[in-house]
């Protein structure tokens, strides 16, 4: 069947590029885990674990158990993290489909322990990323912990990774809360904090030898922290583990507040080379001539000043065009920007095409990505809406067919 026009096209190989090029900034220091979570940010997991695959990334991580599953499906022989760690009733899944998953609270390594026994699982077989909370006050295990009055209670959270015990401590984990303020100094703090949380897992005298050390988004790599990262885990046996997802996809984190002299090296290497790994598209449904005085879209709240050509496209906010861009944004018609009128339907949108004479039914029109000279890049969308670029590509609607390219 054919389809209604309004579709997003997927470059697997830019993605492939993005992550090459990524992977050679790491090292020698740090490994990768391609971020996919959240259907690979809107992208499609399956074409952008496949394109992983293929560029040799080792590493997938997703959100949840549930995207676990279909990430294992896509990508069988990837490991596999459930960064945001298995809920009640999910360990046998986690078990089932040999996932890696983050932990911190006492009772979900009850749970994975539970279920991995009740199966008969092997000593060790169950991955788990241990995440402390250096500083988010997110999730993890609470820095308190790790001073002399916390040892009982993490001693209780480190006797389930004990000789025998089929769950193996595989991963150290946190999450950077500030990786793009430039100045990098909640983030060297929390690297401090972390630095101390090892130390302590190391002398717990339960012997454990935690192979990663699993830190750092896209911001924290792209400006070059790799060595710190990878310095910090060589200072306990361990191997860096670095995890970016919107720089897989081709956008370079914007910084605020911004570097006050020159960018990192690093840094103005990963804009000159990544890509964007997706465009957004729809066709001109219908066209229609108004005359000056005529009322555009709900409520009218354009009112034509003198008489227009306007465009009916096939994307509206239920598609994930934000519906605070109607009257503020202009979308690509013919290389041209066509500016939203009118509020954004659910379904549907109308631009102005009075200037784009040439404009006609079947015409592609660009929402994200290029068109002749021009280009509209997620980040434009974000800044329109208050926003930023994650919360636009996540929110492309299901129902927008992901093409590959
Ligand atoms: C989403 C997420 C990432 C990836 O962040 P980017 O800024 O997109 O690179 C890394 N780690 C955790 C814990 C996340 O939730």
């Amino acid at each position: 069947m054919s389809m209604r026009p309004c579709w997003v096209e997927i470059h697997p190989r830019i993605f492939e590029d993005n992550f090459r090029f990524l992977s050679a900034l790491a090292a020698p220091h740090a490994e990768l885990l391609a971020i996919v979570k959240a259907n690979a940010y809107g992208h499609g997991l399956e074409l952008c674990a496949a394109a992983a695959e293929r560029a040799g990334c080792g590493w997938l991580g997703v959100c949840s158990v549930e995207e676990g599953v279909a990430a294992r499906a896509a990508a069988p022989s990837a490991r596999v993290l459930v960064i945001g760690g298995a809920f009640p009733g999910q360990g046998e899944a986690v078990v089932r489909e040999r996932l890696s998953v983050s932990a911190w609270e006492p009772w979900q390594l009850e749970e994975l322990e539970r279920a991995a026994r009740a199966v008969g699982a092997s000593a060790g077989s169950v991955g788990v990323h241990l995440e402390i909370d250096t500083g988010m006050s997110r999730q993890g295990v609470a820095l308190e912990l790790f001073d002399d009055e916390g040892a009982e209670r993490l001693n209780g959270l480190l006797v389930h990774f004990g000789v025998g015990s089929p769950l193996r401590l595989e991963a150290v984990m946190t999450h950077l809360f500030a990786s793009d303020e430039a100045d990098g100094a909640q983030t060297e703090s929390q690297l401090v904090r972390l630095d101390r949380a090892l130390s302590r897992i190391e002398s717990s005298g339960l012997g454990l030898w935690p192979e990663w050390l699993n830190v750092g988004q896209s911001a924290a790599l792209v400006r070059g922290q790799a060595a710190r990262i990878a310095g910090l885990a060589a200072g306990h046996g361990m191997r860096a583990l670095m995890r970016p997802g919107l720089a897989l996809y081709g956008l370079v984190p914007e910084f605020d507040p911004p570097f006050a002299g020159e960018e990192p090296p690093a840094l103005i290497d990963a804009r000159a080379h990544l890509r964007p790994v997706l465009s957004w598209k729809t066709r001109i449904a219908s066209l229609r001539e108004v005359p000056a005085g005529a009322l555009i879209g709900y409520n009218g709240t354009f009112r034509a000043e003198h008489p227009m050509r306007l465009a009916l496209i096939a994307a509206g906010y239920a598609d994930g065009l934000r519906r605070q861009l109607g009257n503020r944004f202009s979308l690509l018609v013919g290389g041209q920007f066509a500016p939203l009128v009118g509020r954004i339907s659910m379904d549907q949108s109308v631009i102005d095409v009075t200037a784009i004479p040439q404009a006609k039914i079947g015409d592609e029109v660009v929402l994200i990505g290029s068109q002749g000279e021009n280009t509209i890049s997620a980040v434009d969308h974000a800044r329109a809406c208050g926003t930023i670029c994650w919360e636009i590509f996540t929110g492309i609607g299901s129902r927008v067919a992901r093409l590959e390219v």
